[in-house]
């Protein structure tokens, strides 16, 4: 039982895993690297396996750092089956399509400056477009159900609920040698839409996310009522109600919330405007697969009622309409992406918007330091927006326990029933997995960290240290791209 990380090694993006189990060499995962030039740069490297020679593709989930290299690896050479949840695959669909067109909106926009300068030689291709995405799609097979086990490659394959985002799931890998769990990203027990992920059995290895393995996220009722305040003081304020949202997930929490505190009388029924073709399309999903969510949610769907719908929604399918909302008076709530506002619609709403006084921008997402949220979050007078420079004079509120992602506690629980295997961690930053090694030691866990594309025996005996050779612990570790990196990802 042997892994290779290609991605998600000693970083929070790019998620791609090699097992190989006898003879058999299954991919978990195929994401995309993101935050920042110098990591993106990575995703046009070439494979360092025959993607041709793969037995099996597996996908966890739907979000871009673990499915967004798959066109990728069937444009160089891989035809056979990339395994998933019925949700996932619809989900992958409509990030895949969407990563794409991106893809090339950015290249066309990036040649027509370089060109200007002479340069257009240093600017890097799309990776895929939507034709490589449309014969990735071909590949899906969403035949795996929760709890069900399937033999892939001869291998038997268990996936559980993850509780992460819609059709997240975990794998129990049985093979002769061993039983190994690859976590997968795993949810936040307390907060969103997803029920909590299902306890796993006794391994002998552990492959497990760490994104924020060295922290506790707020507790849910004390976000809740944050989020209450921020828009009765916005509503007070008379003016418009920007937040800022990732598709998936974010936005269904978001709405979902919204629809109870109004329903509930806490908040007026001011309009909303969802402004996201991509949070539409998704919402969409969630809708179709309403039996995965929490009871209430399950409930209402059941009731012939939408969750996600308060009474005064609107949606915003074209950006015609999009524009148009620049002229529509008096209060409202516009909900719009991208979630660190570094593209999207949301930037033309905040040129608008940001330097009216009346203006409350409610941050429900990590943002970056680098990124535009990032610096109106740090308190910028000016910030520029689509070329011009605009002043920062809105309500800022930022709500932290949104998260979508396991904290320490959620990850010590995931592993309290798992026995004592060996633990390897991966999807996390070496300065926070460092700081996990020892908190899993006090429970008699022996952790390591798994090195960057190194093969790694998943039963043998690890690193003295927990660390791979060569990796440094620095006291103060540079946030910047890691951050970047986990708010491009919607966390
Ligand atoms: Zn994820």
């Amino acid at each position: 039982m042997q892994m290779q990380s290609f991605g998600a090694a000693l970083t929070v993006t790019g998620s791609m895993h090699l097992l190989t189990l006898g003879n058999k060499r299954i991919l978990v995962d195929c994401g995309m690297f993101q935050g920042g030039d110098e990591m993106e740069k990575r995703n046009h490297e070439p494979f360092a396996f025959d993607p041709a020679e793969l037995d099996a593709v597996i996908l966890t989930h739907a979000h871009l750092d673990h499915v967004g290299r798959l066109p990728l690896l069937v444009g160089r050479g891989y035809r056979g089956a990339i395994y998933c949840t019925p949700p996932t695959a619809a989900l992958a669909e409509t990030v895949l399509i969407d990563s794409a067109r991106l893809q090339v909106e950015g290249y066309r926009q990036d040649l027509r400056h370089a060109r200007r300068q002479g340069r257009e030689d240093e600017v890097l291709p799309p990776l895929y477009e939507e034709a490589d995405v449309y014969r990735t799609l071909a590949l899906l097979r969403p035949h795996l159900e929760f709890g069900e086990t399937k033999t892939i490659a001869g291998i038997k394959v268990t996936p559980q609920r993850a509780g992460h985002i819609l059709g997240s799931a975990y794998l129990l890998i049985e093979a002769p040698d061993g039983r190994l769990l690859m976590s997968g990203d795993l949810g936040n027990r307390e907060s969103g839409l997803q029920q909590d992920f299902t306890a796993p059995p006794e391994v002998d290895a552990v492959v497990i996310e760490t994104t924020y393995a060295n922290r506790t996220h707020k507790p849910w009722a004390e976000t809740l009522n944050e989020f209450r305040d921020a828009l009765r003081e916005s509503v007070r304020q008379g003016g418009k109600i920007l937040i800022p949202s990732f598709a998936i997930e974010r936005a269904q929490v978001i709405l979902y919330t919204l629809k109870n505190l109004m329903d509930a009388g806490e908040v007026p029924r001011i309009p909303v405007f969802l402004d996201s073709p991509m949070a539409t399309r998704a919402t969409n999903e969630y809708f179709e697969f309403g039996d995965e969510l929490i009871p209430p949610v399950r409930e209402a769907l059941q009731n012939g009622e939408d969750p996600f719908r308060p009474s005064t929604l609107h949606v915003v399918p074209t950006s015609a309409e999009s524009q148009r909302l620049n002229k529509y008076d008096g209060p409202a709530i516009i909900m719009a992406g991208n979630g660190m506002m570094t593209g999207g619609r949301i930037q033309h709403h905040l040129k608008h918007h940001l330097w009216k006084p009346s203006t409350s921008l409610i941050i429900v997402s990590y943002q970056s330091p680098s990124s535009l949220g990032g610096k109106i979050v740090a308190g910028a007078d000016t910030v520029r927006i689509m070329g011009e420079d605009i002043k920062v004079q809105a309500q800022v509120h930022t709500i932290g326990g949104f998260s979508a992602h396991a904290d320490q506690d959620d990850l010590l629980a995931f592993l309290s029933s798992t026995g004592k295997p060996h633990v390897w961690l991966v999807h996390g930053e070496p300065e926070v997995m460092d700081a996990f090694v020892p908190v899993l030691a006090q429970q008699g866990l022996k952790a390591d960290m798994v090195p960057d594309r190194q093969n790694v025996e998943l039963l043998g005996p690890g690193f003295s240290t927990g660390r791979p050779p060569g990796v440094v612990i620095t006291e103060t570790p540079e946030q910047g791209t890691a951050d970047a990196a986990r708010a491009t990802s919607g966390e």
